[in-house]
């Protein structure tokens, strides 16, 4: 039976620089998941979830990540970034009558926002930072 082993946060991170020193862009998050465990792929195999890799791109100022969402119809309020676990911020309006009103959320982190109706990430695109 084959077994896998999760390799440290710091490992991946070394294996993000090299796999995007040879490439500018990954289009998914399940390429990139590929091509790190390709990477580290040594007498032992590794794995890493796809969104502890995510999280580590972002964290690790490697990439610029750009966010394609599908809108739904869902309307409920967030309080927890879906992309990177950040908290979110509220995007808020002033109304006629002096109070505000929320138009929805962003992230300073990863800077995936939505409105009230809420967008769902379904792709992720790792561009190499320069
Ligand atoms: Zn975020």
């Amino acid at each position: 039976m084959p077994s896998y082993r999760i390799p440290s946060d710091h490992r991946v991170v070394e294996s993000l620089r090299r796999v995007l020193s040879t490439r500018q862009m990954v289009d998914s998050q399940r390429k990139l998941k590929q091509l790190v465990e390709k990477d580290l792929k040594g007498d032992d195999k590794f794995r890493v979830g796809e969104p502890r890799l995510r999280i580590l791109a972002i964290e690790s100022g490697l990439v610029n990540l750009e966010i394609r969402c599908r809108d739904t119809p869902v309307m409920r309020s967030l309080i927890m970034c879906p992309v990177c676990g950040n908290r979110l911020r509220k995007v808020r309006n002033m109304t006629v009558f002096g109070g505000t009103v929320t138009l929805g959320y962003r992230c300073e982190r990863c800077k995936y926002w939505t409105g009230l109706k809420r967008r769902v990430p379904t792709r992720y695109i790792f561009t190499r930072r320069s």
